[in-house]
């Protein structure tokens, strides 16, 4: 599907399970939202600042050019979560979106117990 984005910042596979929420808090926009299992970074409304970048504790968020190799298909999680959405203009009103991108639904439970 076509996009009217730039490039945007993604959350990819370490933050499945975690969710502590770190990046909300820095994120001047409030595009982060949070799903069952995952956030995900709002493609659209995400004005590439990269305050979250730093402060997730498991290194979850990238700039979508440095997506590592392997979970180069969280892009398209982040983006297609939105499918239904449109642009909500917001997290912090939505709450929990009960659902995830199949991609995250389909993975088995992850523990970040160490
Ligand atoms: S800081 Fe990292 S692990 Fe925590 S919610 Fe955000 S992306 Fe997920
Ligand atoms: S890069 Fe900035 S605007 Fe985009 S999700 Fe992170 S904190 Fe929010």
């Amino acid at each position: 599907m076509e996009r009217n984005h730039s490039v945007t910042y993604v959350i990819a596979e370490p933050c499945v399970d975690l969710k502590d929420k770190a990046c909300i808090e820095e994120c001047p926009v409030d595009c982060i939202y949070e799903g069952n299992r995952s956030l995900y970074i709002h493609p659209d409304e995400c004005v590439d600042c990269g305050a979250c970048e730093p402060v997730c504790p498991v290194e979850a968020i990238f700039y979508e050019d440095d997506v590592p190799e392997e979970w180069k298909d969280y892009y398209k999680a982040n983006v297609e979560f939105f499918d239904e959405l449109g642009s909500p203009g917001g997290a912090g009103k939505l709450g929990l979106i009960e659902r995830d991108h199949p991609l995250v639904a389909a993975l088995p439970p992850r523990d970040h117990e160490e």
